[in-house]
C-alpha cells in the first residue's frame, strides 16, 4: 500500500537532471555534427583570405559560402572549416579563378542534414520531454483530457491528520468511528455481511472543521483521500462536470478502500427545478452523474463518499435517499469546553505566557468556530511578535479577539448581548414548558449556540420511543412547548422578537392537522377535510381544490385559532408562575451555553428549592 503511494508521487525514472542532460546532449550535437569547429568569418575577411591564398577550396550555395583553409587544426588534424554569408559579388568567381581556389557552386548543400538537426531533432526532443512530464503528472493533467477530474490524491504521507488534531466536536467524531473501523478492515465487515454506509453528509457552519474531520477519518483509517469541491465540478462547458465525476469515481475505485470528499455539496446538489430557466443545465447533468455513480457503487468495496454542506435545506432530496448520503453527521459550533480544546490544539506550536488561561480565552469567544479560533491563535502570535515579546499573553489574545469579532459581526455571525439574552430566555422557555407539561419527551439538550442558518439556539427533546400514534393531549403539549419560547420572551422582555416565527409556523401546522386531518376538534367533529396527497406546488398560486365551503373554511380557521389561543393561555400561566425558575435557567444557559439533560434536571431541582416551588 505504502509503496504504491511512493510511486504515484515520484517516478524514480525521471527527474530534472534528465532534462539538463538531454539539453546538453542536444547542444553538443549541434556544435559537433552540424558545425564541427567552424570558423565564422566576415565576407571581407573571406576576400582577404582568398587574396592571401589561404583558402583551399570552397562551396558556394545560395546563401553561404563554406570552405576549407590551408591552415590545419591542432586537435582534429584537419583543415579548418570556415563559413561566411554570401554577398552579391559578381567578381568573386574571377578572383577565385585568379588565385586558383577549387570552387563548386553546389546546390546539394547538406540541406537535409541542416533541416534534420535544426528542425526535426529539437522537435523530437521537445516531444520526448513533453511526454515524460505528462506521464509524471499522470493523465489527469494532460491537455487532451478536458473532462478528467482535477481530484487530487492525498497520499498517506501528506495527510498525517488524526483525530487528535480535531477538537471540540466529539459527538461528530464518535459518529464517524464506525466508518474508520470499516475502512481499516473492510474484510471483517464484508464477512459479517454488514451493511456499510456509502455516503456520509457533514452538516455545519463554515469553518467548523468538516474538511478537517474528513481528512482525519482518512488519516485514522490510513486510506487515500480524494478531495474535490462541488463548485469545481460545475464548469462552463456542458458535460465536463459529469465527466469529472466519472473520472473521480474511477480513480477512487482503483484506490479502494479510500475516501472521496466533496466539499460544498450544495453547489452541485441544489434542488433541481430551482433554476427558473428550467431545463437540463450543466449542474443538473453533473448531479445526475453523481447519483448514478453513487448508485452503481458497491459499498463493500470500501469507498466512502463524504460530503459537506452548510445549507442542507438547499440539497436535492434525491441526494439524501437511502444508499446515497443517508447518514448525516452534524458538526456543531463548539461550546465553551470545545473552544478551549480547539485553542489547545492550535496553541501547541505557540509559546504562551505561563499564567495564560485558555479557558478564559474560550469564555470570551462565544460563537467562534474552529477556523476562527485557529485564526485567533495565529493573530495573537503575530501581535506578540510585532511587540517583540517572548511569549503570547492575554493582551494579545484580547486584541486579536476584538479584531476577529469586528470581522465576524460584519458577517453577522455573532450575537450581541441583548440578542443573547433573548435567545437564552427563549430556549429556556421551550425547555421549562417541556419539563412542566405531562406528555412531553424529556429534554436532551438546550443550546444557545447557533445551528444552521435560521436558528440561533435550539432545544432538543429525545423521544422515549418511536411514535406512530399520538393522542390529542400529546399534540397539545407539543404545541405548548413550541409556544414556550415566544411566551417567555413576552413575559421577561414584554416584547416579542422575530426569532419565534418558525415555532409559530410549526405550532399552527400541528393545530391545523388536528382539526382538518385527525378530527380532534369537538366543533368540527370526526371529519377529515384534507385529502392524502398535497399538491406539489405548495405555496404557489394554485390553491388545492377545496372539498368544503367557505363557511367551513372559516370555522376551521377559528378552531385552529382556538387551539392555539387556549394553549397560549396555558403556557402563559405556567411561565408566569415559574418566572423566577425561568430566569435562573436562562442565566445558567448564558453562562454555559449548553445544558445537557442530566444537568438540566439537577438545575431544575435546585431552582425549585430556592424558589419554594413544587417539583417539576
Ligand atoms: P469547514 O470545512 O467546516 O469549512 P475546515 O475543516 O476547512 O472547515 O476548517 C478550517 C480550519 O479551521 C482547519 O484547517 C483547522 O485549522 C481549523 N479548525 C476547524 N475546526 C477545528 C476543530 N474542531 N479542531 C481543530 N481545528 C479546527
Ligand atoms: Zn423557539
Amino acid at each position: 500500500m505504502f509503496e504504491n503511494f511512493k510511486k504515484i508521487k515520484m517516478p524514480k525514472k525521471f527527474s530534472a537532471w534528465h532534462i539538463v542532460i538531454a539539453v546538453g546532449f542536444f547542444i553538443l550535437l549541434q556544435l559537433y555534427l552540424l558545425n564541427p569547429g567552424v570558423r565564422d568569418v566576415s565576407y571581407s575577411e573571406f576576400k582577404r583570405l582568398v587574396r592571401e591564398g589561404t583558402v583551399l577550396e570552397c562551396h558556394i550555395t545560395n546563401t553561404v559560402i563554406r570552405g576549407k583553409l590551408r591552415e590545419i587544426e591542432r586537435e582534429t588534424r584537419k583543415n579548418v572549416v570556415f563559413i561566411t554569408a554570401r554577398v552579391d559579388d559578381p567578381d568573386l568567381v574571377k578572383e577565385l579563378e585568379f588565385v586558383g581556389v577549387k570552387y563548386s557552386g553546389n546546390y546539394e548543400s547538406p540541406w537535409f542534414k541542416t533541416f534534420f538537426f535544426t528542425w526535426v531533432m529539437p522537435l523530437l526532443i521537445l516531444f520526448i520531454i513533453w511526454r515524460f512530464i505528462f506521464k509524471r503528472f499522470g493523465p489527469a493533467s494532460s491537455i487532451m483530457s478536458f473532462g478528467k477530474s482535477k481530484g487530487r490524491l492525498y497520499a498517506q504521507e501528506d495527510l498525517n491528520i488524526t483525530f487528535d488534531d480535531v477538537a471540540g466536536i466529539d459527538e461528530a467524531k464518535e459518529e464517524l468511528q464506525e466508518i474508520i473501523e470499516f475502512l481499516k478492515t473492510p474484510e471483517k465487515f464484508r464477512a459479517l455481511g454488514g451493511k456499510i454506509p456509502k455516503g456520509v453528509l457533514l452538516l455545519g457552519a463554515p469553518g467548523t472543521g468538516k474538511t478537517l474531520l474528513a481528512k482525519a477519518v482518512a488519516g485514522e483509517a490510513g486510506v487515500p483521500f480524494f478531495n474535490m469541491s462541488g463548485s469545481e465540478f460545475v464548469e462552463m462547458f456542458v458535460g465536463v462536470g459529469a465527466a469529472r465525476v466519472r473520472d473521480l469515481f474511477n480513480q477512487a475505485d482503483q484506490k479502494a478502500p479510500c475516501i472521496i470528499f466533496i466539499d460544498e455539496l450544495d453547489a452541485l446538489g441544489k434542488a433541481r427545478g430551482v433554476n427558473p430557466m428550467g431545463g437540463h443545465d450543466e449542474r443538473e447533468q453533473t448531479l445526475n452523474q453523481l447519483l448514478v455513480e453513487m448508485d452503481g457503487f458497491d459499498s463493500n468495496k470500501g469507498v466512502i463518499i463524504m460530503g459537506a454542506t452548510n445549507r442542507p435545506e438547499m440539497l436535492d432530496p434525491a441526494l439524501l435517499r437511502p444508499g446515497r448520503f443517508d447518514r448525516q453527521v452534524v458538526v456543531d459550533r463548539p461550546d465553551l469546553h470545545g473552544r478551549e480544546a480547539i485553542l489547545k490544539v492550535h496553541a501547541k506550536g505557540v509559546k504562551l505566557e505561563k499564567d495564560l488561561d485558555l479557558h478564559s480565552v474560550a469564555a470570551m469567544t462565544p460563537g467562534f468556530v474552529g477556523a476562527d479560533l485557529a485564526n485567533l491563535v495565529n493573530e495573537a502570535a503575530l501581535l506578540a511578535a510585532r511587540r517583540n515579546k517572548k511569549a503570547v499573553g492575554m493582551p494579545e489574545f484580547e486584541e486579536a479577539i476584538d479584531r476577529i469579532m469586528a470581522g465576524l459581526e460584519k458577517k453577522k455571525r455573532l450575537m450581541n448581548k441583548k440578542e443573547k439574552e433573548i435567545v437564552a430566555h427563549h430556549e429556556s422557555g421551550h425547555a421549562l414548558i417541556a419539563c412542566s407539561v405531562p406528555h412531553a419527551d424529556p429534554v436532551r439538550k438546550i443550546s444557545m449556540i447557533p445551528r444552521g442558518i435560521g436558528a440561533l439556539g435550539y432545544t432538543l427533546q429525545k423521544p422515549t420511543e418511536d411514535r406512530y400514534l399520538m393522542t390529542k393531549a400529546e399534540l397539545l403539549d407539543r404545541i405548548a412547548i413550541l409556544l414556550g419560547g415566544r411566551v417567555s420572551e413576552e413575559i421577561i422582555f414584554n416584547e416579542i422578537s422575530t426569532g419565534a416565527q418558525n415555532d409559530l409556523e410549526k405550532a399552527t401546522e400541528i393545530a391545523k392537522m388536528m382539526v382538518k386531518e385527525y378530527g380532534m376538534s369537538e366543533k368540527m367533529g370526526l371529519v377529515t377535510f384534507e385529502q392524502g396527497d398535497r399538491p406539489l406546488f405548495l405555496g404557489g398560486g394554485f390553491a388545492a381544490k377545496k372539498e368544503y365551503s367557505e363557511e367551513t373554511a372559516r370555522e376551521i380557521d377559528l378552531e385552529i385559532k382556538k387551539i392555539i389561543d387556549e394553549t397560549l393561555q396555558r403556557v402563559r400561566n405556567i411561565l408566569t408562575e415559574k418566572k423566577e425558575i425561568l430566569k435562573g435557567m436562562a442565566h445558567t444557559l448564558m453562562e454555559k451555553e449548553v445544558i445537557e439533560g442530566a444537568e438540566l434536571k439537577k438545575l431544575l431541582e435546585e431552582l425549585h428549592k430556592t424558589n419554594g416551588g413544587k417539583g417539576p
